[in-house]
């Protein structure tokens, strides 16, 4: 059973490098980010709960996200093993996390923090284009789809994210520094942390992922 936790700030390339640990180990990404998209695009009570929050770059309430968490691992797929992308994002939701791991008597493997500077990550996520199908991202200049506005993986549409504008990337960089950065030192004193460098090519960082997990 492999748990896999990805940390780190918005465009460090978290859901980039969730899809090939799906395609090699064949267990579910788990996105938080991409589930609360999902239920506002869906108009469900828990988007209109969270949209307001998204779209200011500040995080939503942990009691919404910590429920949406032990309700998706109950899940027969995430039996063998998660990676949870975008999850824990406070201590709170951490701590909760564990207790929910407790229950089901499973244990975090690792948790890979990937490193990248600020302005890089500005770069990244101004030129971000996601796909509406599956949450595949792309970049215009980094990593462009084969066919303009078109996702490589399903064909599906791609489109720039509402929160993935200049001013909102600053203050979602300035959250992520007060609120989930503590998280690092969290989970480097329980001794599952590895740390990755987040700059290079996207297989690059994929080798390192794998060589870090002991792959
Ligand atoms: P996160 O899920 O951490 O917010 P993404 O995986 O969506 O990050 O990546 C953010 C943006 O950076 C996307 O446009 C993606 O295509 C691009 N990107 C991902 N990895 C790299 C890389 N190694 N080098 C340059 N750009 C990258
Ligand atoms: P990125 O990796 O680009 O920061 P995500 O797709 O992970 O973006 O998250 C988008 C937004 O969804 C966040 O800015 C926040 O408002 C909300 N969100 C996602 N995950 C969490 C979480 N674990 N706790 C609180 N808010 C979250
Ligand atoms: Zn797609």
């Amino acid at each position: 059973m492999m748990d896999f936790i990805l940390l780190g700030p918005p465009g460090a390339g978290k859901g980039t490098q969730a899809k090939l640990m799906v395609d090699k180990w064949n267990i579910p990404q788990v996105s938080t980010g991409d589930i609360l998209r999902a239920a506002v695009r869906e108009g469900k009570a828990l988007g209109v709960e969270a949209k307001g929050f998204m779209d200011r770059g500040e995080l939503v309430p942990d009691r919404v996200v910590i429920g949406i968490i032990a309700e998706r691992l109950r899940e027969e797929d995430a039996a063998d093993g998660f990676i949870l992308d975008g999850f824990p994002r406070t201590i709170p939701q951490a701590e909760a996390l564990q207790e929910i791991l407790d229950d089901h008597g499973r244990n975090i493997g690792y948790v890979i923090s990937i490193e990248v500077d600020d302005e890089e990550l500005v770069t990244r996520l101004t030129g971000r284009r996601m796909c509406k199908g599956c949450g595949e991202s792309f970049h215009i200049v980094f990593n462009p789809s084969a066919e303009e506005g078109v996702c490589d993986r399903c064909s599906g549409e791609l489109y720039q994210r509402d929160d993935d504008m200049e001013e909102t990337i600053r203050r979602r960089l300035a959250v992520y520094s007060e609120q989930t950065q503590p998280l690092i030192a969290y989970y480097e004193k329980q001794g599952n942390l590895r740390r990755i460098d987040g700059t290079g090519s996207i297989e690059d960082i994929f080798a390192r992922i794998l060589e870090a997990a002991g792959n």
